[in-house]
């Protein structure tokens, strides 16, 4: 291979996302296909200041399209954070000849790879996390997969909630985002949803999944699941709920767990806390994610080829696009009204 061949790099930061390989493999080909040399970058920003890196042919990258977790590994690196990180990071890129980088990852890996592009590494990012929770997309690689793993474990758990007419009190992933939550709980059936974008709205509190249970018991319901977000539920993020009917509970820390316990009390359905987890995290990617890796991975590649740089990759409405990485950082996403109404409407 001769010196002057210019290189990209791949590395996979933050938390993995099923389909982080199946993107490897479309970034590690098409480049080829350019003619560039592939290398992958170990360990995420760790790597690429440690210079942890590994040649990447086309058969390196065979049978990982299936795998879940991610071949480069991931990490979250602090010193990446600070202008001294970075200016490790460009040097190890300058010694290898690599021009490009693709930064697979979330909102902060993305602000890695901004501070590296003004440093003249081309760099872009591909967004992959299972909650969604990516403004600028209107998909996230791993969502699909991640949501398939909680509709079949809260399909099982539905089957032992009925069998003892309990009340299933599930906590699922999305740490501020209740993405996951509302939309498998439409998937799921489930009697209510406690989102941290509707928590503190009357309508939707958790007295209101209360009033809602009480009421499809009157219409001969006998078992109930409810999806708890991790925004909401997880021990790390729960805080007391303002505005509960039942002061008993004011100023406690409303946990799963404590969630259950309320809903036990004023329903009278024995209710278990169940947190799903990391299990989440993990499994084979389902079609859409290895479709939409493919498709996000290529078009990074594409992006470098073309001598763009600090560019995130995105999909708008079916089709794939890029925006700028710091415009991309100021959007919003909010919950989908349309969908929390469907939810509404069909639970009880
Ligand atoms: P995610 O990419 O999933 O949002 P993190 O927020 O943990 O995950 O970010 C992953 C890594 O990206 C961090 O460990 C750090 O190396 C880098 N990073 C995060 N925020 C910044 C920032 N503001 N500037 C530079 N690098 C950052």
């Amino acid at each position: 291979m001769s010196e002057e061949q210019k290189v990209i790099g791949v590395l996979t930061s933050g938390g993995d996302a099923p389909g982080m390989n199946a993107a490897i493999r479309a970034v590690v080909r098409t480049g080829i296909q350019r003619g560039y040399k592939m290398v992958g970058v170990i360990h995420g920003y760790q790597g690429l200041i440690d210079g942890e890196f590994i040649d990447l042919g086309i058969r390196d990258v065979s049978d990982i399209i299936q795998r879940g977790g991610t071949m480069l590994g991931t990490a979250r690196c602090k010193e990446f954070r600070d202008d001294a990180g970075i200016e490790k990071g460009k040097a190890k890129c300058i010694e290898k000849n690599m021009v490009g980088l693709v930064v697979l990852g979330g909102d902060g890996s993305f602000r890695g790879a901004s501070d590296l592009s003004r440093k003249g590494i081309q760099c872009i990012g591909v967004p992959c996390t299972i909650d969604n929770d990516i403004a600028c997309t209107d998909y996230t690689i791993g969502y699909d997969t991640a949501m398939n793993t909680v509709v079949e474990m809260v399909d099982k758990l539905r089957d032992t909630t009925m069998s003892h007419e309990r009340c299933a009190v599930v906590e699922v992933m999305g740490r501020h985002a209740g993405h996951i939550a509302l939309n498998c709980s439409v998937a799921c059936g489930a009697t209510g949803v406690l989102i941290e974008e509707k928590i503190e709205d009357e309508r939707n509190n958790l007295d209101a999944v209360v009033a809602k249970i009480n009421k499809a018991k009157e219409n001969g319901k006998r078992f109930f699941v409810v999806i708890v977000a991790e925004g909401v539920g997880n021990t790390a993020f729960a805080k007391p709920m303002k505005g509960l009917k039942d002061a008993s509970f004011e100023g406690r820390k409303m946990d799963t767990e404590a969630i259950a316990e309320y809903i036990e009390k004023h329903t009278g359905a024995e209710s278990r806390a169940t947190i799903l987890g990391h299990v989440q995290r993990g499994g084979r990617p389902s079609l859409r994610d290895r479709v939409v890796a493919s498709e996000m991975g290529h078009h990074a590649v594409e992006l470098i080829a073309a001598g763009k740089s600090d560019r995130v990759v995105a999909r708008k409405e079916g089709k794939i696009v890029d925006y700028d990485i710091q415009e991309a950082l100021k959007l919003e996403k909010t919950i989908s009204a349309d969908l929390y109404q469907v939810m509404d409407d069909t639970s009880f």
